[in-house]
């Protein structure tokens, strides 16, 4: 390793792009090189699922090009450049055949979307939208089609049949759960979004699942588990993601459900550090916007000489389906307590308590939705 050598931060998502505007907030010259497998164009990831309600197509949603961005942030962009392994002793990222020499590398890369194998020969017609160029196969693949079977009434399942049904296409959901966002949200929340969801249009297929997607003309035909048959354009799956860890494991770095870092985002390799999807902060996996961008504005100071560590507040996650918005702060896994139910039709307000009375979480829908700030501030933090 040289004394020149530059921070190498990998992935241009959300995180990656965080962290490097943070980083220039605190130095304005300091040496960076982005290193990203995609195109590098810069976007909200979010926004991927609102395309059609906000009348963008992935030209639409794109910010800025690696140009731009390489501009702006003064360093170095290296776009379809797919890491193959990182050589911790010698501090060098390797590239297939090349190898980058870093002082410091952060691993921003992100999550890979679970892929059901599926018997039938219409393999082709099923897609995952997890980035922007996969949205650009999408919708390119999409055509002139009006039907979309959805697998996975998870949120961002349940995201994309709001934003395609606001499209006017016509939506099936199938998913193994008897409610939508199981996990997510408690039951009589997920009913409410369900009902809006159907109300809007949307075919629900639960406690079932896709057995086979054979072709049929331009189109597929979806045959599931209870021996329905629905005829699609295209099957749109989105039945989860897995940060991605394989890499950092052949490494030697420490993994569990993510790539394992303290709240200072080290991994258990010197000079390496994690954020974003891939990563597991302190015990904690959350494949969202605001934890990420806690860690890039704690990671930015320490990579520019102050160690900081993350602190997390409360952190809502609000669900983009317009037709029931719906925000929810899940309690902690283990906590002791039980759900207080307020409902009006779809408009719900449920307060997971303590037994003492205290507010550990809360899910609400429609008219409720608006008292989620409120209901924020007195829920406690995650890193108390
Ligand atoms: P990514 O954006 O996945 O970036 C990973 C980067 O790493 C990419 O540039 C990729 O090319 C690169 N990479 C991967 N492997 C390699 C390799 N081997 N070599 C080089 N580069 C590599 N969160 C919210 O909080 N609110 C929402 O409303 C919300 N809506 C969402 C809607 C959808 C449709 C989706 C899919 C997610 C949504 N999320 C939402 C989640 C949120 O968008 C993600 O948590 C966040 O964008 C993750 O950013 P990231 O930078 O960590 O990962």
């Amino acid at each position: 390793m040289t004394e020149q050598a530059p921070i190498v931060i990998v992935g241009t998502g959300l995180s990656g792009y965080s962290l490097a505007r943070e980083i220039r907030k605190q130095d304005k010259d300091i040496p960076v090189i982005m290193v990203t497998a995609d195109d590098g164009v810069s976007y909200s990831k979010p926004m991927l699922s609102t395309g059609f309600s906000k009348g963008k197509d992935a030209d639409g949603l794109a910010q800025g090009t690696t140009d731009t961005m390489a501009e702006q942030l003064n360093l170095q962009i290296r776009a379809f450049s797919t890491v193959t392994g990182i050589d911790t002793r010698s501090h060098e990222l390797v590239l297939g055949d090349e190898r980058l020499v870093y002082s410091k590398l952060v691993l921003a890369w992100g999550a890979d979307v679970i892929r059901l194998s599926l018997a039938g020969d219409g393999q082709e017609r099923v897609f995952s939208v997890n980035d922007l160029m996969d949205y650009r196969e999408f919708r390119k693949a999409l055509g002139e089609g009006k039907r979309v079977a959805i697998m996975g009434a998870g949120l961002i399942g349940c995201e994309f049949a709001n934003d395609l049904r606001n499209g006017d296409y016509e939506v099936d959901v199938i998913a193994p759960s008897d409610v939508v966002m199981p996990g997510l949200l408690p039951e009589v929340a997920a009913n409410a979004v369900q009902q809006e969801l159907e109300n809007l249009g949307v075919r629900f297929h639960l406690g079932t699942v896709v057995d086979r997607v054979d072709r049929a003309g331009d189109g597929v035909n979806v045959s599931l588990a209870n021996g329905e048959t629905l005829a699609a354009d295209l099957v749109l799956s989105a039945v989860g993601l897995r940060p991605r860890i394989e890499l950092a494991r052949s490494a030697g770095l420490e993994t569990g459900r993510g790539i394992v870092v303290n709240r200072a985002l080290e991994t258990s390799a010197p000079d390496v550090y994690a954020l974003g999807d891939c990563a597991e902060v302190d015990g904690h996996v959350l494949l969202y916007v605001l934890p990420l961008m806690a860690c890039a504005r704690a990671l930015a100071r320490t990579l520019t000489g102050e160690r900081a560590e993350v602190s997390y507040g409360t952190m809502p996650v609000m669900i983009k389906t317009p037709c029931c918005p719906t925000a929810v702060c899940p309690p902690p896994p283990e906590a002791e307590g039980s759900w207080a139910i307020e409902q009006d039709g779809t408009d719900v307000k449920a307060l997971f308590k303590s037994p003492a009375g205290d507010l550990l979480g809360f899910a609400v829908t429609g008219r409720f939705a608006m008292e989620k700030q409120a209901l924020s501030r007195e829920v406690p933090a995650i890193h108390g």
